[in-house]
């Protein structure tokens, strides 16, 4: 993989833009916090995509039911990290399951719906950045994915 620099503001804003073309998917609310311009990365631009987009994917399955979707992708840089949060208001993650959801081949999903790839590529390529993946449950319900990397150098 082509290590650069990347801006994720604009990775996230290109992402959601490909999502938002797609017939009948809920709308993805996007915040910047606090309101920064750029928040660059060193990454890998497709594989970064793929990331944020299987998030994305994930929670807009997990919403499906609900008739109040509400998903939101938090972007903000935190001392000497960049933090992206992908957070939905579907079932969230069963006790029993959350610590397997990371690994190959594991999925709720039908057959041929979810491979069950999808964390856990992103888990080890998030890694090999020096970064995280973490899941975990929102207090009012739903769940919520937290990337974290190490924040890139300023690109003019
Ligand atoms: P797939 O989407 O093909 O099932 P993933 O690796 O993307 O594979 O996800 C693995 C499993 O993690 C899912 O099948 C689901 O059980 C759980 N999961 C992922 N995202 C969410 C989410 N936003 N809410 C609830 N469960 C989730
Ligand atoms: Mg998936």
């Amino acid at each position: 993989s082509t290590l650069v620099s990347i801006d994720l503001v604009s990775l996230v804003n290109d992402v959601l833009m490909v999502f938002n073309q797609q017939p009948d998917q809920p709308t993805v609310d996007l915040q910047l916090m606090p309101d920064i311009h750029q928040l660059p990365v060193i990454g890998d631009k497709t594989r970064l995509e793929q990331v944020i987009s299987n998030l994305v994917s994930n929670a807009a399955s997990a919403v499906k039911e609900k008739p109040d979707k509400n998903i939101q992708l938090i972007l903000k840089g935190q001392d000497e990290s960049a933090i992206c949060q992908v957070i939905d208001n579907g079932p969230g993650i069963d006790a029993d399951i959350i610590e397997h959801i990371f690994d190959p081949f594991f999925t709720t999903k039908e057959v041929g719906v979810g491979l069950g790839l999808g964390l856990s590529i992103a888990y080890s390529f998030i890694r090999d950045l020096g970064g995280t993946l973490a899941a975990s449950n929102n207090p009012e319900g739903g769940a919520c994915f937290t990337v974290t990397l190490p924040r890139g150098p300023c690109v003019k």
